[in-house]
């Protein structure tokens, strides 16, 4: 489809009379690698096209059950492989999206909900475990799949997705004036097109006691497309603050498009946040993180919070020792302003809060 995105552009009908055309960073989405097979090859790893198991051998990347990865698919966006150094086995951006044989392994320790999702959902799609927030996942999808991701596992089909749906939760929301944050979460909230957003927060907008509303999305970092002047309008238009956290883990992450659409956010006055997860061989040094945080506060975008891996089964080859962790933020700490360094911080389930590490 050739129609121009957005509010104002030619309404095709695709599917449904009630959707917009597909915009670019929706064509980008659907385009996005799918399998084992086509990223391994894109990312300049199996250039013979050597059977998968002996192109996967050769550079010491085994693969997890077939079952692992139809439970949790492979999903990269074609922008995102461009930023990797092709033909490089430890890149530090394939390894966050590689399924590796050790997702298989089930260490004592590691759970499939370690941060008590569950037991702080009290309404349909409401997570709220902290005063004065209460979190949505509004929307089961994302654009990419980290293969450490925390809510690997939840139970996204649970969940509410026609609007309608959101009703009860929308409810709870305003019955409670305690409540003056609400956070789009997931899943990422921006995989969700404008109009959808557009019916959710103005909902939630409405709702005089909730003063911000913060998007927790990864989309800016790994599908800059995503921003585009009718998501800033959207977002301007809200009475409400929005807040945008997003989430890079690596300086390499922050370049070309990705910089350019987190300027924009920035420059149209919204604040930008970025958290990032401390990952081994990934992240897990200071030269690295020191360079991450330069680059982000070089566009205006603070670090917020760098968190220690939520033990979810899957993911435990990522995890970094915390006095690791610790001397990390020392040393970031001597390197660069106060602002510019993150808060280390664990999730523990239960707790009232983020648990600082320092
Ligand atoms: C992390 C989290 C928040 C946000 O916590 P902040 O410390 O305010 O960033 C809110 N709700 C839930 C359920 C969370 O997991």
């Amino acid at each position: 489809m050739s129609s121009l995105p957005g509010a104002g552009g030619p309404i095709v009908a695709s599917g449904s009379f009630s959707e917009p055309a597909e915009t670019s960073w929706q064509r980008e989405l659907s385009a996005a690698i799918r399998s084992v097979e086509e990223l391994l090859f894109r990312a300049g790893l199996n250039p013979d096209n050597l059977p998968l198991e002996v192109a996967t051998q050769r550079i010491g990347l085994n693969l997890p059950d077939a079952r692992t990865l139809t439970e949790f698919p492979i999903l990269v966006p074609e922008n995102y492989l461009r930023r990797m150094k092709s033909g490089d086995p430890a890149d530090p951006l394939l390894r966050q999206v590689f399924a590796l044989q050790t997702e298989d392994d089930r260490p004592v320790g590691f759970e499939d909900d370690p941060v008590g999702d569950l037991q702080a959902r009290n309404q349909a799609g409401l997570l709220q475990k902290y005063e004065g927030r209460a979190l949505l996942i509004a929307s089961g999808a994302c654009a990419i799949h980290c293969r450490y991701c925390f809510r690997r596992k939840y139970p996204y089909s649970d969940e509410p997705r026609r609007i309608d749906d959101w009703a009860p939760t929308i409810d709870r929301i305003r019955a409670d004036s305690s409540l003056t944050e609400v956070i789009l979460s997931g899943g990422d909230p921006l995989t969700l097109n404008d109009s959808r957003i557009r019916t959710l927060c103005g909902m939630i907008d409405e709702i005089p006691h909730v003063e911000r509303i913060r998007f927790h999305t990864r989309l800016p970092i790994v599908l800059p497309s995503r921003v585009t002047p009718e998501l800033i309008n959207l977002l301007r238009e809200l009475r409400a603050q929005p807040i945008i956290v997003v989430h890079a883990n690596h300086p390499a992450e922050i370049s070309g498009d990705c910089e350019a659409g987190l300027r924009q956010l920035v420059r149209n006055g919204f604040p930008v946040l970025n958290q990032a997860v401390l990952l081994r061989d990934i992240n897990d040094s200071a030269d690295v993180l020191e360079l991450l945080c330069r680059r982000l506060t070089g566009i205006g975008v603070l670090p917020y919070y760098l968190h220690q891996l939520d033990r979810v089964n899957g993911a435990a080859h990522f995890e970094v020792n915390p006095e690791l962790g610790q001397s990390i933020i020392r040393q970031l700490r001597i390197r660069l302003p106060g602002y510019a360094v993150p808060r280390y911080v664990a999730e523990i389930a239960g707790a009232g809060s983020k648990t600082d590490l320092m």
